[in-house]
């Protein structure tokens, strides 16, 4: 049989001449697995978007790196979805908008089998897409979605509040926000020195933990969901947060975290395994609308 580091580069092709089986995901609410899919494997790395389980991630621990070696995924998209599972906000068949995913048609298709799921882009520029939409000015019906997962796009934005004013609109009540952004700072401010992603889309704001209130302020009722140690270290019950020489200011976040609006999601345990590793590089926004 063909090593990993042979096989993994030709899945794709493999998948869409249908010589290999698609990507089937894991969405498992653990401890039981009544959702859709299997329980996660044991293995010192498992990635919950395709189920690949294995010795390792490809790359370094860090929230941009450590890829899924079968679908590619990183640690954010892992704990991203992770969270939306495990809160209970996918149920099969519900109405999924996800704004400039970052993975491609293996993970899409994947999402198509169990819920209607629509990706959007702003300009279909540096990522493809099924609807053409800007956040500040949506181009859909009230209350018409029952999840948004937005990643990595709201610090792109121009307007932040008008752009949570349009998601609190098209979502239904009871409908949920997932939101990630950079959180590599305490204080929202926008960038001392131009700044752009790796696709050049310029980022306007460099978000900090007061997005909570920004977001409470559009209409959501709002928990910031990290790893169980850092929820832990933030609320002081657990070992203090260290800086580990990365890109986040952690001593900032430390010094300005909200400990009463943290939830901690995923235990050391799971949350090595997916690599979510330093921990203080991970938080979703949960946004449920009343
Ligand atoms: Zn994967």
């Amino acid at each position: 049989m063909a090593p990993e580091w042979i096989k993994a580069p030709l899945r794709p092709l493999a998948r869409k001449l249908r010589l290999a089986a698609p990507v089937e995901p894991l969405w498992t609410r653990e401890p039981s697995s009544r959702l859709v899919g299997r329980r996660l494997a044991e293995a010192p790395a498992v990635c919950n978007v395709c189920g690949w389980s294995g010795e390792a991630f490809v790359g370094p621990f860090h929230c941009e790196m450590a890829g899924c070696p079968q679908c590619a995924s990183i640690p954010r998209d892992r704990f991203l979805l992770w969270c939306a599972a495990q809160r209970g906000g996918l149920t099969p068949g519900c109405r999924v908008l996800e704004t400039s995913p970052r993975m491609g048609d293996d993970y899409r298709a994947m999402m198509r089998r169990h819920f209607a799921y629509r990706a959007s882009d702003f300009d279909l520029s540096a990522h493809r897409a099924d609807l053409q939409l800007d956040l500040q000015n949506l181009d859909l019906p009230d209350t018409s979605l029952d999840l948004v997962l937005c990643a990595h796009v709201l610090e792109h934005v121009p307007d932040t509040d008008r752009a949570l004013g349009e998601l609190h609109r098209v979502v239904t009540p009871g409908g949920r926000l997932y939101l990630q952004v950079p959180l590599q700072q305490g204080v929202t401010a926008p960038p001392a020195q131009p700044e752009f992603h790796n696709d050049d889309t310029p980022v306007f704001w460099r978000f900090g933990w007061d997005l909570t209130e920004r977001l409470r302020a559009a209409g959501f009722r709002v928990s910031v969901l990290v790893t169980d140690a850092v929820w832990l270290g933030l609320s002081g019950d657990g070992p203090p947060l260290q800086p580990v020489g990365d890109d986040f200011d952690v001593e900032d976040l430390v010094r300005t975290a909200v400990p009463a609006d943290l939830v901690g999601v995923i235990d050391d345990h799971r949350a090595r395994q997916l690599g979510l590793v330093p921990g203080h590089q991970h938080a979703v926004w949960e946004c449920v609308r009343s």
